[in-house]
Protein backbone atom coordinates (compact mmCIF):
# COMPACT_ATOMS: atom_id res chain seq x y z
CA UNK A 1 0.00 0.00 0.00
CA UNK A 2 1.05 3.07 -0.57
CA UNK A 3 0.44 6.73 0.46
CA UNK A 4 0.58 9.54 -2.38
CA UNK A 5 0.39 13.07 -1.04
CA UNK A 6 0.01 15.47 -3.96
CA UNK A 7 0.03 19.74 -4.22
CA UNK A 8 -3.61 19.97 -5.84
CA UNK A 9 -4.13 22.80 -8.39
CA UNK A 10 -6.31 25.04 -6.50
CA UNK A 11 -7.39 28.21 -8.11
CA UNK A 12 -9.03 30.86 -5.30
CA UNK A 13 -10.08 34.27 -6.70
CA UNK A 14 -7.62 37.31 -4.86
CA UNK A 15 -10.72 38.83 -3.10
CA UNK A 16 -11.61 34.90 -1.17
CA UNK A 17 -8.39 34.41 -0.82
CA UNK A 18 -8.42 37.92 0.81
CA UNK A 19 -11.65 37.05 3.04
CA UNK A 20 -9.78 33.55 4.41
CA UNK A 21 -6.74 36.00 5.25
CA UNK A 22 -9.54 38.93 7.07
CA UNK A 23 -10.84 35.47 8.95
CA UNK A 24 -7.16 34.31 10.30
CA UNK A 25 -6.86 37.82 11.51
CA UNK A 26 -10.01 38.55 13.27
CA UNK A 27 -9.89 34.67 14.92
CA UNK A 28 -6.33 35.38 15.88
CA UNK A 29 -4.58 33.36 18.26
CA UNK A 30 -7.13 30.71 17.76
CA UNK A 31 -7.55 28.88 14.41
CA UNK A 32 -10.75 29.82 11.87
CA UNK A 33 -11.63 27.46 9.12
CA UNK A 34 -14.49 27.38 6.77
CA UNK A 35 -16.19 25.35 3.30
CA UNK A 36 -14.58 25.76 -0.43
CA UNK A 37 -17.24 25.73 -3.18
CA UNK A 38 -16.32 26.06 -6.75
CA UNK A 39 -16.17 23.44 -9.87
CA UNK A 40 -13.73 20.52 -9.99
CA UNK A 41 -12.12 19.83 -13.42
CA UNK A 42 -9.67 16.94 -13.35
CA UNK A 43 -6.71 17.73 -10.77
CA UNK A 44 -8.11 21.29 -10.94
CA UNK A 45 -10.48 23.10 -8.15
CA UNK A 46 -11.79 26.55 -8.74
CA UNK A 47 -12.85 28.45 -5.48
CA UNK A 48 -16.32 30.37 -6.39
CA UNK A 49 -17.43 30.38 -2.57
CA UNK A 50 -16.50 30.09 0.90
CA UNK A 51 -18.38 29.41 3.74
CA UNK A 52 -16.95 30.61 7.42
CA UNK A 53 -17.71 27.71 9.77
CA UNK A 54 -18.62 29.19 12.98
CA UNK A 55 -20.45 26.39 15.43
CA UNK A 56 -17.21 24.17 16.05
CA UNK A 57 -14.78 24.27 18.06
CA UNK A 58 -11.44 26.80 17.65
CA UNK A 59 -8.18 26.80 19.57
CA UNK A 60 -4.57 27.89 18.87
CA UNK A 61 -3.68 24.65 17.35
CA UNK A 62 -6.63 22.48 16.26
CA UNK A 63 -10.25 23.18 15.22
CA UNK A 64 -13.41 20.50 15.39
CA UNK A 65 -15.81 21.13 12.94
CA UNK A 66 -19.40 20.89 13.75
CA UNK A 67 -20.42 18.16 11.04
CA UNK A 68 -23.95 19.59 10.96
CA UNK A 69 -23.13 23.06 9.75
CA UNK A 70 -20.30 21.19 7.02
CA UNK A 71 -22.91 19.14 5.72
CA UNK A 72 -25.85 21.93 5.27
CA UNK A 73 -22.59 24.68 3.64
CA UNK A 74 -22.31 21.79 1.07
CA UNK A 75 -25.52 21.29 0.39
CA UNK A 76 -26.23 25.10 0.54
CA UNK A 77 -22.81 24.72 -1.99
CA UNK A 78 -24.86 22.28 -4.35
CA UNK A 79 -28.17 24.14 -4.08
CA UNK A 80 -26.15 26.61 -5.93
CA UNK A 81 -24.64 23.88 -8.54
CA UNK A 82 -21.28 24.41 -6.98
CA UNK A 83 -19.11 21.13 -5.76
CA UNK A 84 -17.29 20.85 -2.35
CA UNK A 85 -14.03 21.30 -2.80
CA UNK A 86 -12.98 21.07 1.07
CA UNK A 87 -11.57 23.14 3.86
CA UNK A 88 -9.81 25.82 4.71
CA UNK A 89 -8.30 26.99 8.09
CA UNK A 90 -6.00 28.89 9.44
CA UNK A 91 -2.63 28.24 11.48
CA UNK A 92 -2.09 31.29 14.39
CA UNK A 93 1.74 29.42 14.74
CA UNK A 94 3.70 30.75 10.95
CA UNK A 95 3.58 27.15 9.58
CA UNK A 96 1.44 26.39 6.70
CA UNK A 97 2.44 22.77 6.83
CA UNK A 98 -0.51 20.48 7.76
CA UNK A 99 -0.39 19.26 11.84
CA UNK A 100 -0.77 15.37 12.64
CA UNK A 101 -4.54 16.27 13.65
CA UNK A 102 -5.02 18.27 10.09
CA UNK A 103 -3.50 14.91 8.38
CA UNK A 104 -5.48 12.36 10.52
CA UNK A 105 -8.93 14.36 8.56
CA UNK A 106 -7.45 14.61 5.57
CA UNK A 107 -6.64 10.55 5.28
CA UNK A 108 -10.19 10.06 6.14
CA UNK A 109 -10.97 12.08 3.38
CA UNK A 110 -9.24 11.89 0.51
CA UNK A 111 -9.43 13.97 -2.42
CA UNK A 112 -10.75 16.73 -0.12
CA UNK A 113 -8.75 19.92 -0.40
CA UNK A 114 -6.89 21.84 2.05
CA UNK A 115 -6.27 25.11 2.24
CA UNK A 116 -3.92 26.38 5.16
CA UNK A 117 -3.36 30.05 5.72
CA UNK A 118 -0.32 30.63 8.41
CA UNK A 119 -0.09 34.13 10.51
CA UNK A 120 3.30 35.01 12.08
CA UNK A 121 2.91 37.28 15.43
CA UNK A 122 4.24 39.66 13.38
CA UNK A 123 1.34 39.77 10.81
CA UNK A 124 3.13 37.96 8.02
CA UNK A 125 1.03 35.73 5.59
CA UNK A 126 1.66 32.64 3.89
CA UNK A 127 -0.35 29.82 2.47
CA UNK A 128 -0.09 26.32 0.71
CA UNK A 129 -3.15 23.96 -0.14
CA UNK A 130 -2.81 20.15 0.44
CA UNK A 131 -4.60 17.11 -0.25
CA UNK A 132 -4.05 13.15 0.21
CA UNK A 133 -5.30 11.19 -3.12
CA UNK A 134 -6.74 7.61 -2.87
CA UNK A 135 -4.64 4.85 -0.75
CA UNK A 136 -4.06 2.47 -3.77
CA UNK A 137 -2.62 -0.96 -3.49
CA UNK A 138 0.66 -2.02 -5.76
ZN1 LIG B 1 -4.25 22.81 10.94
Amino acid sequence: MDLDRIQPKLIIPIRLLRQVIKEAKTAYPLESFGVMLGDIDGDSYFVRRISPLRRGLTARDFFILDLNEWMEAILSGRHEGLSYIGLYHSHPNASSLPSNPDIHRMMECPGEVWLIVALSSKGEVNYAAYTVSRLRSV
